[in-house]
């Protein structure tokens, strides 16, 4: 029985060479290819001058009331010119570099022309000349995205036939009625065919609303079943010991917030329960997340386990080492350090200690996903800065020791939908509040020729005994240049700053033990200034440090600006962040003003968005962030909401799935059930 599943090489006309083509675009079934929507429409409804509007396509139809006139210039470029009626207006017809039409077209011939309208002008630029149109002529020609091998009128074909074919397919609903109902849905093959052969505009429109709430249903169904299926896997209860928890706030050397606290109580009601945690703590810059993630540690410790934590870059690893192992008696807790500079033998005895339970906590880079490490008795995972971790790279630390709960923290915010988007299957703490007595950074834009000022005002900072980050320009083309770059600006400083102040230097280039021992070195106050390429980036902790000068600060993104603005204003003392930059572009201009213009990293997340959009937010591939074809989650944040509601709605109900009115939806998703148990 021909059903949707049916591979797209089963249509007439497409032999092994045209079924790679498809498959190139996406295409492997008769679902895809009616799935695969174009992406605009010609509006070949004939329309008069007066309804037309300017810059926007349309096909006039009319009198020729002049003879054709091509002018060349140039050596290859030529314009032709006609004069149209069109009911009782007169307008121009040019078409550029196409002077052959001027054969074809004479003066007192009726004809139908497709192309922008410039209204001031009262011309059309003519793309095409349409032969056949006849005053009755109406639709949409759908535009599909194609690539070299495929043309745009064998998608054309191919999809007119699959939906002749597979009509009666098309009548299955993957939308429960009631909730097609709820939002005024149109059914599943008004949908197909409002797509692909729209009569009209709003027709096209109506059908895309739909096409798109499908799609994010669907994207939810999936999500939340996945999440279902999480919850299912047997975690085991973290009994942790309430009082020796209490014992160890206690201890701290300032009072959790109120939201730290909050987080910490949502943390730890996920690990008491049987199932297994899958939690993601949002805290902006300098929120406290550390402390969060070591008392979540302790709680496994005293129930008997172990804990791990992995950080994106070896300096936080270390420092995340030190902060950790600095909240506990080393003779209760043992914290040990792994990552890629780890002598061998250090190596082996680590993992002999680790899989004979005597480490309770192992803090590392993913140097702790190798093959080779195994666990005691895993009972949480921590993941730092998880959006710089690949999707894969999680999912293996879960994997290493007994489906442990996982912690994954970020500081880049995550405006609510792409959260949704990207993160559904989690669930999200935040930490949306600073410790007190935080002065928020103050930020300032400056010019090049503006930057010796600056460095005055920096000094008198030093006197007063605090300390400078300076960071130096990020060249993505080149290393080499990065760090030669650093150098220089190094050695400018010290002159500068010296010899009263010391200067240090950090990039990417020097040996794990030598970055460790500046950054040791700057947080003990040893010299005052750092100069240092991007590795400062994220995480790093001086609370003393209250300056922070970007050096073409228009080479950086603006959540990366914020990373780095993050780094000062950890103290009591008020501090600042200088963006020195000369931009050349709109969009540097606007992400400076952003940086000036608030603290808040949730509001330049979303203008982030704004200025790029949502896959460069997350890095599609990085994130997992799933691409949609042709739903826009920004754009339909509400929508995406409510199509998460609904699905958790109907997973709630028993037997959802027997349901013979969604069949198709079922099948749908018993197809992907079936490729996520085989992932990874
Ligand atoms: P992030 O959330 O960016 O990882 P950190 O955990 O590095 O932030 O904490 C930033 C700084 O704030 C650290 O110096 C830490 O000691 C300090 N800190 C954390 N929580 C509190 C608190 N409740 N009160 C005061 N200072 C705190
Ligand atoms: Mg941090």
């Amino acid at each position: 029985m021909a059903t949707l599943l049916d591979s797209v090489g089963t249509l007439t006309g497409v032999g092994p060479k045209r079924e790679k083509a498809l498959n190139d675009l996406d295409i492997f079934t008769i679902a895809d290819l009616l799935a695969y929507y174009p992406h605009r429409y010609q509006d070949l409804a004939v329309k008069g001058p007066s309804e037309a509007v300017n810059g926007e396509k349309v096909t006039f139809k009319g009198l020729v009331t002049s003879d054709p006139v091509v002018t060349h210039f140039g050596r290859k470029k030529s314009r032709l010119r006609f004069r149209m009626t069109i009911d009782q207006a007169t307008i121009m017809v040019s078409f550029f570099n196409q002077p052959w039409l001027g054969k074809q077209i004479t003066m007192g011939q009726e004809l139908a022309v497709y192309g922008s309208y410039d209204q001031p002008r009262q011309t059309l630029n003519g793309m095409k000349v349409i032969a056949k149109a006849a005053d009755d002529e109406t639709g949409m020609a759908a535009i599909y995205p194609t690539n070299k091998a495929i043309k745009q009128k064998t998608i054309k074909e191919l999809v007119d036939q699959a939906l002749q074919r597979y009509d009666q397919a098309l009548h299955q609903e993957v939308i429960p009625q009631a909730i097609r109902r709820r939002y005024r849905l149109l059914p599943h093959y008004e949908v197909v065919y409002g797509m692909h052969q729209p009569i009209n505009a709003e027709q096209a429109q109506a059908a895309r609303r739909t096409a798109s709430f499908e799609e994010f249903f669907i994207f939810q169904m999936r999500l939340q079943l996945i999440k279902q299926m999480d919850a299912r896997q047997q975690g085991r209860p973290v009994l942790f010991n309430n009082d020796q928890l209490k014992a160890l706030i206690s201890t701290l050397p300032y009072e959790l917030t109120s939201a730290q606290k909050r987080v910490v109580n949502e943390i730890l009601r996920d690990m008491r329960r049987p199932l297994h945690m899958n939690r993601l703590l949002q805290g902006d810059v300098g929120s406290g997340k550390t402390v969060v993630a070591a008392l979540a540690m302790y709680a496994a410790i005293t129930a008997g386990k172990q804990a791990a934590l992995m950080a994106p870059t070896e300096i936080l690893a270390q420092q995340h080492a030190k902060t950790i192992g600095s909240f506990f008696d080393p003779k209760q807790v043992r914290v040990e350090l792994l990552t890629s500079s780890t002598r061998a033998s250090e190596r082996r005895q680590i993992l002999a200690d680790l899989l004979a339970g005597e480490i309770d906590i192992l803090v590392g880079t993913h140097a702790l996903i190798q093959p080779d490490l195994a666990f005691h008795n895993l009972g949480l995972a921590v993941i730092d800065e998880q959006h710089r971790f690949g999707v894969k790279q999680r999912s293996t630390l879960r994997e290493i020791g007994m489906n442990p709960d996982i912690l994954a923290m970020t500081a880049t915010p995550i405006p609510r939908t792409l959260a949704i988007t990207a993160y559904g299957e989690m669930d999200v703490s935040v930490i949306d509040q600073l410790p007190a007595g935080r002065k928020p950074v103050q930020t300032k834009w400056l010019r090049k020729s503006e930057l010796d000022e600056q460095l005055t005002f920096i000094k008198d900072q030093l006197a007063a005994g605090a300390q400078a980050y300076v960071v130096t320009p990020l060249i993505e083309e080149s290393e080499t240049l990065d760090v030669q770059n650093a150098q220089a600006v190094y050695q400018d400083l010290a002159q500068t700053f010296g010899p009263e102040y010391k200067v240090g230097l950090l990039h990417g280039r020097m040996t794990n033990p030598d970055k460790e021992a500046v950054m040791a070195a700057f947080k003990a106050n040893q010299f005052q200034v750092l100069v240092a390429t991007t590795v400062v980036e994220v995480g790093v902790d001086v609370p003393n440090a209250t300056v922070m000068l970007i050096l073409d600060a228009d080479r950086f993104g603006l959540s990366q600006l914020h990373q780095l603005r993050g780094r000062v204003g950890r103290g009591q003392r008020q501090s600042y962040a200088f963006l020195v930059s000369n931009p050349k572009t709109q969009y540097g201009v606007d992400r400076m003003q952003a940086m000036v213009k608030t603290n808040d990293g949730f509001v330049l997340a979303q203008k982030d968005l704004e200025l790029r959009g949502a896959g460069d937010i997350l890095g599609k591939r990085q994130s997992g962030v799933p691409e949609f074809k042709v739903g826009d989650p920004v754009a339909d944040m509400q929508m995406m909401t409510i199509a998460q509601e609904e699905a958790m709605q109907v997973l709630d109900q028993p037997d959802w799935d027997q349901d013979p009115e969604i069949k198709a939806l079922v099948e749908l998703l018993d197809e992907t059930m079936a490729r996520y148990r085989h992932f990874d």
